[in-house]
């Protein structure tokens, strides 16, 4: 019946993408995720760890290994999620339109919904390539406490037309969750019970993460 439904609705199946850090991944990340699946009927959600974050060079990013177990232990209770190795195997800095450009080839009968918070949202014209993304694939920010997009939206209605009907504004239950957030907690012995998933928060604990930032 859900394949009649979807059918009905819309053409192709839909693909998520939600790429981030993860350093680590806590609940605002898997909300948003969740959430735009089920507003948008995406038969699943990829996860996918950057590799050396071009915006965050400065910063010490955790090694790509243990922020992708991080994603695993967060995700291995919902079906619709999934996790791709793409951008950590990558060698170099990763640009999303690189990444895109292989989910396109890999993923050819799906329509790809790119998923960030409206932080992230706000930036997307400072993003290589931008204007090429945008004809690849549709973009879906998600509320984030902080980040109003209700300017940006109609800045980009005017200033770029071509757009139109491409980046969607997701409503969602608003957690004031960041992962530099987390990491300053841990440094401080503050707690992070109920932020992120159980097995993370004992995960990032086994190996010490943020202690000593
Ligand atoms: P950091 O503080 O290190 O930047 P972060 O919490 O912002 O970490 P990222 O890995 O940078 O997490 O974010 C990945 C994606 O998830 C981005 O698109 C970001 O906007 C989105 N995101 C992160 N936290 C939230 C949240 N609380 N609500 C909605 N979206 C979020
Ligand atoms: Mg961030």
């Amino acid at each position: 019946m859900t394949n009649m439904k979807r059918v009905a609705l819309h053409e192709k199946p839909r693909l998520g993408i939600m790429g981030g850090t993860f350093d680590p991944i806590h609940y605002g990340h898997l909300v948003a995720a969740e959430m735009a699946r089920g507003e948008f009927d995406l038969s699943k959600v990829l996860f996918i760890p950057s590799g050396t974050p071009p915006h965050k060079i400065r910063r010490d990013v955790s090694a790509a290994n243990l922020r992708y177990e991080m994603v695993e232990l967060a995700i291995k209770d919902n079906p619709a999620f999934d996790l791709s190795p793409l951008e950590i195997e990558r060698r170099g800095l990763s640009y999303t339109v690189e990444t895109l450009r292989i989910l396109r080839r890999t993923w050819p009968e799906y329509e790809l919904y790119f998923i960030t918070g409206t932080d992230a949202l706000l930036e997307i014209f400072s993003w290589r390539e931008a204007e090429e993304i945008l004809t690849m694939i549709q973009f879906i920010g998600a509320a984030r406490p902080g980040f109003d997009a209700s300017d940006f939206l109609l800045k980009v209605q005017q200033e770029h037309p071509e757009t139109l009907g491409r980046i969607h504004y997701l409503e969602v239950p608003a957690l004031a969750i960041s992962s530099t957030d987390i990491r300053a907690r841990v440094r401080n012995k503050q707690p992070i019970r109920y932020l992120l998933p159980e097995p993370v928060r004992l995960f990032l604990q086994q190996h010490g993460l943020y202690d000593a930032e």
